[in-house]
């Protein structure tokens, strides 16, 4: 790392020693400026002003079980940067949230949602509550209470959240309800909405139909396409189900989902029809993926705490996607895809590859998207969905579909373009850091 560039990295290590998360996202981003800073060394102060949030939010949240009982929890909000337009980024409600998970998701979401074109700075929030298992009711009287507090932090002009782990459809339809009654006004304050009351069409597939359209242009690059390719898919949430659906749409075959609790191989592959199934299970009837290999006689993996790897990354594939949750992908288990002949990965996560995982991608030379470049159509249709609340209108599904696949193709040639000007290639962890920074550093600076 560039000696003055270290500087800072260390500075911010030690304003906050105890946010590995958030030292890991820096570290990843402040590893790719040297160059930047040596061609212009105007860009150094905007380096270290970039990695302290504009502001945080730290607030308690009361909430009544359905027995009656009391429970306290902890809601945040990081508002990370405003330079290019509002606070941008979704809520996680997921018990391990801390405010270094949130200031490492922020942080990412400032050089993601400057990446998408679109005019949105970057935030995160959420609560280490945790919905799994909790009532409707439960889950409401949480987003009423956690609403009360927010509701005085944001507007459709300063600070607009969307969903993340946790935080799907019922969680935002709470939230909106709550701050439409105190605020007394109907805007686009959350994105994610229901589509009966300002949400947009394509908002739920966008992060995976965005991040198979991303690694389609990689592999364009090659000459190369999806069909007849297998892939590894984690997770089983909004985006896993639409990478799954999309892969499948493009020709490839994906063989696995999981949840918390471990993973499914399906060789044959996950068709349409058994898709439609694991979407019932996981979005209606809130179940754990074991169902799915009871219900088609496929082998379901238990995941084991003790291992050192993820033995979902042992199944053999062409091209990986990541959509669970960060650090998923190990060094270890970048190896064994490596080894196992992967030619791509297209991080549906946020940060689901260790640095020492990506170098392990790097240095095989295989086509490794990050995902604050493969994972931006989710918050990139956020900003589509707000621009139709703005004009009170609604797009329709193609159109919205193909503003969303316009935007991945531009986000893809900038940061494959913005690698080549350096001489890095094809680096598209470079490519995005870079490009997604100068449009934020230069916004601050005039
Ligand atoms: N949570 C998503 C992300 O990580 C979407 C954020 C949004 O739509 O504002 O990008």
């Amino acid at each position: 790392m560039n000696a003055e560039v270290q500087k800072i990295y260390d500075k911010v290590v030690a304003r906050d020693p105890n946010q590995p998360e958030f030292h890991q996202a820096v570290m990843e981003v402040l590893e790719s400026l040297g160059p930047v800073v040596e061609k212009d060394p105007k860009y150094l102060p905007v380096v270290e002003a970039i990695c302290e949030p504009e502001r945080v939010l730290h607030f308690r949240v009361p909430w009544y079980d359905d027995k009656g009982m009391l429970h306290v929890q902890r809601g945040f909000r990081v508002e990370m940067s405003s330079a290019i337009g509002p606070y941008k980024g979704g809520l996680r409600f997921h018990p391990t949230v801390n405010l270094s998970i949130l200031k490492f998701l922020a942080f990412e979401q400032v050089f993601k949602n400057s990446l998408t074109t679109l005019p949105m700075g970057g935030g995160k929030g959420g609560s280490d509550f945790d919905p799994k298992g909790k009532s409707d009711a439960e889950v409401m009287r949480f987003c009423q209470s956690f609403m009360m507090e927010l509701q005085r932090h944001i507007g459709q002009f300063t600070d607009v959240p969307a969903g993340d782990i946790g935080v799907g459809g019922r969680e935002i339809g709470y939230m909106f309800g709550m701050y439409k009654k105190i605020k007394n006004e109907f805007t686009g304050i959350l994105t994610g909405k229901g589509l009966d009351y300002g949400g947009s069409l394509i908002r739920s597939e966008a992060t995976g139909y965005g991040c198979v359209y991303f690694v389609r242009e990689m592999l364009k690059v090659k000459n190369d396409d999806f069909k007849g390719k297998t892939c590894v898919v984690s997770g089983s949430g909004n985006v896993a189900q639409f990478t799954i659906e999309k892969i499948t749409e493009l020709g490839g075959k994906c063989v696995t989902a999981s949840d918390s609790s471990g993973f499914v191989h399906d060789p044959e592959g996950i068709s349409p029809e058994k898709l439609a199934y694991l979407m019932e299970l996981k979005n209606v009837k809130r179940g754990r993926i074991q169902e799915y290999a009871e219900k088609y006689g496929c082998t379901f993996t238990p995941y084991d705490a003790g291992l050192d790897h993820n033995p979902l990354w042992l199944i053999k594939c062409d091209i990986a996607f990541p959509s669970a949750t960060q650090n998923e992908i190990n060094e270890k288990d970048a190896q064994t895809l490596v080894k196992n002949g992967c030619m791509a990965v297209g991080e549906g996560a946020n940060m689901p590859t260790t640095p020492a995982g990506v170098e392990i991608f790097q240095n095989a030379k295989i086509m490794y998207a990050p995902g604050k470049a493969s994972n931006a159509g989710g918050v990139a249709c956020s900003g589509l969905e707000m621009s139709q609340n703005s004009l009170r209108v609604y797009w329709t599904r193609s159109e919205v579909d193909a503003k969303l696949d316009d935007i991945m193709i531009a986000i893809h040639k900038n940061v494959y373009e913005t690698s080549k000007i350096y001489g890095r290639d094809g680096d598209y962890v470079f490519g995005a850091n870079v490009a997604g920074f100068l449009k934020v550093a230069n916004a601050m600076l005039q």
